[in-house]
């Protein structure tokens, strides 16, 4: 059985971030891998050594700081969790919530968690739009698709690694060609859309990453995924020249 965690479902869940975790779930169940969730609100207690997948989306500048005071209290145990190999997908308010801390454009500071150390000030102009991406999983360079609308810019310090490289769109900051943050089994990015809906590959990386955790057996069964594939073909199309 995989345990998957959706963190303040209420509060972060932007433009369908909640997407990811449906996706995580249905393409364990359609491989008939025993899943369940649980979702986790202000208050509630959290047992981070029952948990396989822990998803934190993104909010905006207002709920971010409505529950950074709530996930600071649980801070040691999660930081202990991560440390421990716990396979962590987070989004935008979320990636910049386990970084060091986030400066909004009125110079407050909403302290992070400080797991990642990675740092977000606002800038004036809003990142939005499409993205293309490359990353790398298993040794395989993956591009995926996804739509970013963040004011901060996210930088990285030294040993945290980006999650992938920009071919379109902004990414951390618009300036350094990075997206997203990629620590342990740590994944942090900007891209909504949902992200993992819209790039399975991922979905099974991840996936196989709490299976093996758990030592499960981590070869995954094939899904027809060509609906997925060329959805996100055409996008890759229509952002980069030459795709
Ligand atoms: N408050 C953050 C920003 O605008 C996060 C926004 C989001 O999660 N989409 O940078």
């Amino acid at each position: 059985m995989l345990s998957v965690c959706h963190l303040y479902p209420d509060l972060l869940n932007l433009y369908g971030d909640r997407g990811n975790v449906i996706a995580f779930l249905q393409r364990c169940r359609w491989r008939g891998i025993p899943v369940d969730l649980q979702e986790v609100n202000m208050g509630d207690n959290i047992n981070f050594s029952q948990i396989d997948f822990l998803f934190l989306g993104g909010g905006s500048d207002r709920e971010q700081n409505l529950m950074a005071a709530d996930l600071g209290k649980h801070r040691d145990k999660l930081a202990q969790a991560i440390d421990d190999g716990l396979v962590v997908l987070s989004i935008c308010g979320g990636y910049q919530l386990l970084g060091q801390y986030y400066r909004t454009l009125d110079g407050k500071e909403i302290p992070g968690l400080g797991i990642l150390d990675h740092y977000t000030e606002a800038g004036e102009k809003r990142l939005i739009g499409n993205v293309a991406i490359e990353m790398e999983l298993d040794g395989r360079k993956v591009k995926a698709t996804g739509f970013e609308n963040h004011g901060g810019k996210t930088i990285l310090k030294d040993d945290v690694k980006p999650l992938g490289k920009v071919l379109s769109g902004y990414g951390n900051n618009g300036e350094d060609g990075y997206e997203g943050a990629r620590y342990k089994n740590v994944f942090c990015s900007y891209l909504h859309g949902p992200l993992l809906p819209k790039n399975q590959e991922l979905t099974d990386y991840l996936i196989k990453q709490a299976l093996k955790r758990r030592g499960m057996e981590e070869k995954l069964t094939a899904i027809d995924d060509s609906v997925e594939q060329s959805a996100n073909e055409r996008m890759l199309k229509r952002l980069i020249k030459g795709a």
